[in-house]
């Protein structure tokens, strides 16, 4: 079901038929969200907190899914500075969407509330608004959750593609193409990953050429119309944040570094040295950010690394991810602001 009729069905039957108005905070930290959760999750937030939500959709999968677009804002005249989340490009990477799931409902909840546990968001929203993209990949996550209803028309097109690994090791989007693998940064010609596959693939495809899926496209070029000043692009594993490549790194004259090691320390992750090869590094997102809006764009890798490619249990999430980063977002801004006013002429074109 599109997003829209959802909106419809919440928005004019929930007073009809008198639905238990959801909990404020709403997002369970053991459960695996699936597609229909996280559209489900984002209209209750609409309902709940409907003064400073905006609801949209940035587009349509190549399978015709929706991909939510949330804005969460206050409503005054002063001109604010962009902010994008990104979660789960990447289609197995689950604790990456919910993540931002729940870090949308906590900042909610924290603007009017007393007792939410981000007190300078109210403050935040005098300088930024945020631009939400929580599933970047719904095909993607859709397979990986083997989770057909709605796309069983593909379903033989997907077992066509080269499959590494059960489904639920799927990283791909719906065609094969590794999203953070196909973004026009200029690097796309050399990018060769170690998991590089000539021909789609579950894993390691990087296309045929830049912005080939649909989902890459369409998150560039909202990254193109809104030039947010942060983008923080979460994936699953490492506690690591890769946050510089040496195409991009000195243009930022040193407040990424500032930025990305104070975020780093507080919330134990490490920092990845500054990315030294574009076949290694290129045609991210981060690296499209970067290279080409010359912003800060980070790829954050969630809970601790292991040795399989299966991901950590979705009870885990609490505990590898939540307890560790739910202050991520507001450090980054907070640190932000206070080196801004030293570091603004980097931003001026
Ligand atoms: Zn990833």
């Amino acid at each position: 079901m599109k997003i829209k009729q959802w909106i419809f069905i919440f928005l004019v039957c929930y007073p009809l038929i008198g639905f238990a108005q959801p909990q404020k905070l709403l997002i369970k930290d053991s459960s695996r969200y699936s597609l229909s959760m996280i559209y489900e999750s984002l209209v209750d937030m609409l309902y709940l907190y409907e003064a400073h939500v905006d609801l949209s959709i940035l587009g349509y999968s190549e399978f015709g899914q929706s991909i939510p677009l949330l804005k969460i804002s206050k409503p005054n005249a002063s001109l604010k500075k962009n902010v994008l989340i990104v979660g789960n490009l990447h289609a197995r990477e689950f604790f990456s969407s919910k993540f931002v799931l729940k870090f949308c409902n906590e900042f909610l909840y924290s603007i009017d509330a007393t007792d939410g546990i981000y007190p300078s968001a109210n403050k935040l929203l005098e300088t930024y608004d945020f631009f939400i993209i929580p599933v970047a990949n719904p095909d993607g996550l859709k397979i990986a959750q083997e989770d057909w209803q709605g796309i069983e028309s593909f379903k033989q097109g997907i077992d066509s593609i080269k499959r590494i690994g059960p489904y639920s090791d799927w990283k791909a989007n719906g065609k094969g193409i590794d999203l953070n693998n196909n973004f026009d940064d200029g690097n796309f010609e050399v990018k060769h990953g170690h998991l590089f596959e000539e021909e789609p693939a579950s894993q390691g495809h990087k296309g045929d050429f830049p912005c080939q899926a649909i989902e890459a496209k369409l998150l560039q070029d909202y990254v193109d119309s809104i030039v947010p000043i942060l983008t923080l692009s979460f994936h699953t594993k490492g506690d690591i944040l890769f946050w510089a490549d040496r195409g991009s790194h000195a243009q930022f004259k040193g407040l990424d570094t500032k930025l990305n090691t104070k975020v780093a320390a507080a919330c134990d992750f490490k920092l990845a040295k500054v990315s030294r090869n574009p076949k290694e590094y290129g045609a991210g997102l981060e690296n499209y950010i970067r290279a080409k809006t010359k912003r800060i764009g980070v790829c954050v890798e969630l809970s601790a690394i292991n040795d399989i490619t299966a991901q950590h249990p979705a009870n885990k999430f609490y505990t590898l991810v939540w307890e560790k980063c739910k202050n991520m977002p507001i450090i980054y801004l907070e640190e932000l602001s206070r080196l801004y006013p030293q570091y603004f002429s980097i931003f001026e074109n």
